[in-house]
């Protein structure tokens, strides 16, 4: 048997007659670009994610700076966030100009630890920009409760999370914008690259809009912008797809229960830490080897073994070679949680189409290597 990491075609077999319909109807139109379609998809979108306010753009990086530049945020402004994290969330910080400063991550859920946010703050501090790994809620209460105290923006780098929850809040709720990314990969993923970014502050939607179509919000005038589009064809497939994201959480979720019931017994790792009462939507299902050493054999092992298993992320972002490219960049503090991150992840193959014969399969596979190296 062989378990693939993705299940793209799975999916598009499944809802191919109401995908296929959208584009049918987005080519027929002659409207491919901010077209009715869009318009469409943004309505759901905001509906969905219970914010007043929902702008496509072309990619979950742009959706980041793109708010930057909105909130006013570049040269000589610092940004907090985790160097365990994609490589977009720093790379957005600098292309708005800003300097990026990393805090480690907590040890359980490998999102940003709160308690290491504050000694990071300086006059220059703007911005925090939580990011929901794996698919799970960064502590958005204690992130807020901070940018309070010190009059900060936080912008939730959601690209991971679509459909997750916290104790009590929803993404979108407790910061200034969350962003997201639709490529192909992600939990709510189209066929091909575009993002959004969902915000109940009506300046930060005006902006956002304005800057990703040339600075324009009137025919023929323009200020200052890019062009950073979500096209219709693309808004068409998220709106066939998005009517099923809940569901698919739900099979994700039952999948991450199968996978933790299975290897519950093991030595040789960690499984991946779920608060209680916050809705983790397990983007990645993502185990650590207990000894670093033992990653790269043990993934070796399950790939030659059919096993489709990857790493998110085996370099942390100032472990990159030549960091920081001469962009400004500051660490606070040792960050040994980023660097065991690194250093020890394993993702195993996690989306909603996968099946019990599959996940038992790469169980079986798991526990075999445990069995040999605990
Ligand atoms: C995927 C991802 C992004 C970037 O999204 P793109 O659409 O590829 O630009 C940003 N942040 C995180 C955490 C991601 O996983």
């Amino acid at each position: 048997m062989k378990v693939s990491f993705y299940g793209h075609a799975r999916q598009y077999h499944n809802l191919k007659t109401e995908i296929d319909a959208n584009i049918l109807k987005v080519l027929e139109s002659e409207q491919y670009v901010m077209g009715p379609m869009l318009k469409q998809f943004e309505d759901e979108f905001a509906k969905y994610a219970k914010t007043k306010y929902a702008i496509g753009v072309a990619n979950g990086t742009d959706a980041i700076w793109l708010v930057l530049m909105a909130l006013g945020i570049g040269p000589g402004d610092e940004c907090i966030t985790t160097t365990n994290t994609f490589f977009a969330t720093a790379e957005a910080i600098w292309v708005a100009g800003a300097t990026a400063v990393f805090v480690d991550c907590d040890p359980q859920t490998r999102c940003i630890d709160p308690a290491l946010i504050e000694q990071a703050i300086t006059p220059k501090t703007k911005c925090i920009i939580p990011v929901h790994l794996y698919g799970q809620c960064a502590d958005m209460k204690a992130i807020r409760r901070i940018a309070d105290k010190h009059k900060l923006f936080v912008i939730e780098d959601n690209a991971q999370a679509i459909d997750a929850a916290g104790d009590g809040f929803r993404i979108g709720e407790l910061s200034d914008a969350a962003t997201t990314s639709f490529i192909i990969q992600k939990n709510l993923g189209t066929f091909g690259d575009s993002g959004a970014v969902v915000t109940n502050n009506a300046e930060i939607d005006r902006k956002v809009r304005k800057l990703r179509n040339h600075g324009s919000d009137k025919r023929s005038c323009h200020s200052f912008g890019f062009n950073s589009r979500l096209d219709d064809i693309h808004a068409g497939i998220l709106s066939a797809k998005l009517k099923h994201i809940t569901a698919w959480s739900d099979l994700r979720r039952k999948w991450a229960a199968r996978y933790t019931e299975g290897l519950q017994n093991a030595k040789s790792f960690t499984l991946p830490y779920a608060k209680p009462n916050y809705r983790h939507v397990f983007h990645l299902y993502v185990i650590e080897t207990k000894n670093a050493a033992q990653r790269d054999p043990f993934l070796k092992f399950l790939n030659d073994n059919g096993v489709d298993a990857k790493c998110h992320y085996p370099i942390a972002i100032h472990q990159q070679e030549g960091y920081p490219w001469g962009k400004e960049a500051r660490i606070v503090g040792p960050i040994p949680q980023s660097e065991k991150n690194a250093a020890s992840c394993i993702s195993l193959p996690m989306f909603p189409e996968l099946t019990a014969e599959e996940v038992d399969f790469v169980i079986a596979k798991v526990m075999e290597w445990d069995k040999a190296h605990a």
